[in-house]
């Protein structure tokens, strides 16, 4: 089970030039993070703001929810609550039913990636068009989303030249972005004037005015909200925030971390329908109280999807979004993953290095890399950790403990790759697939020391 990342990875890091590149993309956001953060004096205070906020408002979550209920309802929005993925689904189902819809525009939303709302529809025989850019261009590849923020960032142009090729009909070698997103634009513009109904995600929800912000860069939630009769809003049930003032701290850091950006460019404020207009609001827990109540991983709730924890990581940048095969990938996916399923996401908390880069960028003060290390505790003591894993744990465990045996296995080491390194530079060993060996050592670090300690007392 824990090689599942490892298999997936290895796909992506097939293509070496891919891999560089991805890096280097993603490092960029990293880098245009780390400019607007700086560029703030107050920066870790409202990071500091931030985290008190959702840490209060998780210890007050049922009253802030039912506060913006009753303040939703009140401004005429239809409120619905659903337990897991399939009811959210159910719920969602029935207002198209009701409605007689044929036609829907979704702008990204990553719950109903979680709870795989398009699959659903699609099995009713439902079509949903994605509208974010990214979402489309994967949805025409029949891929899932590989960021949070930036869903086709595993693509180059060339890429979304063919996939626009063959289901918009542009010309065959045309990578010009200018082209290629115009194209994209007409063929977007007609869905949104055609749609019967729009699902939006959820930023903020705010139990003081029952009203809730939806953030993107390319205005396409609030086209599709806009030009249908019937608007869905999906959220998780941690998006509660309780006053509205506190948008200031959350649009702040949000927008800085999550691009570099000073602030999102569209962030659509939406309280009551307009005449005529449905809004309704599924409020989701699919997982979310379990996690809850998990003290160690309690914390991971705050997370406001801004994915500076992904642009910065590592492992994330080299081995794509893909080998997490979850709808949240990254360090935050990681933790979340295995509370939704420990045994089909045992393998996620291991793919990572735990140097702590997620948690210092953490604009909500996430202590993502401790939670990783809680949960690999977790997963062995569960039992859901690899067979393979298990036996080398126990032989680095025995071996650290007989520091001869410690020493002669050296020994035999620094022999084996000096005199027979086909032994160890060949395909089974999985250092070797990506990296030189280095050279062996004449002795032990110490053998060395011990030489030298006497040179010393010499002196
Ligand atoms: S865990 Fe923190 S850094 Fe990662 S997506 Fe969530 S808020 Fe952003």
């Amino acid at each position: 089970m824990t090689a599942k990342h490892a298999a997936l990875a290895e796909k992506f890091i097939a293509d070496e030039p891919r891999i560089n590149w991805h890096d280097e993309t993603l490092w960029f956001v990293r880098e245009k993070r780390d400019k607007a953060a700086h560029g703030l004096p107050e920066w870790e205070q409202l990071r500091e703001w931030g985290s008190q906020i959702k840490n209060h408002t998780l210890s007050n979550l049922s009253n802030y929810l039912k506060e913006f209920e009753e303040k939703a309802k009140a401004n005429g929005i239809f409120v619905h609550w659903a337990q897991d993925g399939a009811e959210h689904n159910k719920i969602i189902h029935q207002i198209i039913q009701k409605h007689k819809i044929q036609k829907i525009v979704k702008s990204k939303s990553m719950l109903t990636e979680e709870c795989h709302l398009n699959e659903y529809l699609q099995q009713h025989n439902i079509e949903v068009v994605d509208t974010d850019l990214g979402e489309r261009i994967v949805q025409f590849r029949k891929e899932p989303p590989s960021h949070i923020v930036l869903p086709a960032i595993h693509l180059k142009k060339e890429d979304v030249s063919e996939t626009f090729h063959q289901h918009l009909g542009t010309e065959k070698g045309n990578n010009d972005p200018q082209y290629l997103t115009e194209a994209a634009r007409q063929h977007l513009r007609n869905k949104f004037v055609e749609s019967d109904l729009a699902i939006t995600g959820v930023n903020f929800a705010v139990a003081e005015t029952g009203g809730f912000v939806v953030c993107t860069n390319e205005g396409n939630a609030d086209m599709g909200a806009h030009t249908a009769a019937v608007h869905i809003a999906c959220m998780g049930f941690e998006k509660i925030i309780p006053r509205a003032e506190h948008l200031g701290v959350f649009l702040r850091l949000l927008a800085r971390s999550a691009t570099g950006q000073p602030i999102t460019t569209y962030s659509s404020h939406f309280q009551k329908p307009r005449q005529g207009q449905e809004i309704h609001i599924v409020i989701v827990d699919n997982g979310r109280s379990k996690q809850l109540g998990r003290e160690d991983f309690r914390n991971s709730l705050k997370c406001i999807r801004c994915a500076a924890c992904f642009n910065t990581c590592p492992v994330y940048r080299r081995s794509g979004g893909h080998s997490y095969h979850t709808a949240v990938a990254g360090p935050i996916g990681s933790i979340l993953n295995p509370n939704l399923d420990m045994k089909a996401n045992a393998d996620l908390p291991f793919a990572s290095t735990l140097c702590g880069s997620c948690s210092n960028v953490c604009p909500v003060k996430i202590n993502i890399h401790e939670q990783l290390w809680k949960w690999r505790q977790v997963i062995i003591a569960e039992g859901y950790a690899d067979a393979s894993k298990k036996i080398a744990m126990t032989a680095m465990a025995f071996l650290f403990s007989k520091p001869k045996v410690y020493r002669l296995a050296g020994k035999m080491g620094r022999t084996i790759m000096q005199v027979f390194p086909f032994l160890t530079n060949n395909k089974w060993n999985v250092w070797y697939k990506q990296r030189e060996m280095p050279e062996p050592p004449k002795e032990s670090f110490r053998d060395w020391y011990l030489k030298n300690g006497k040179i010393n007392k010499n002196e």
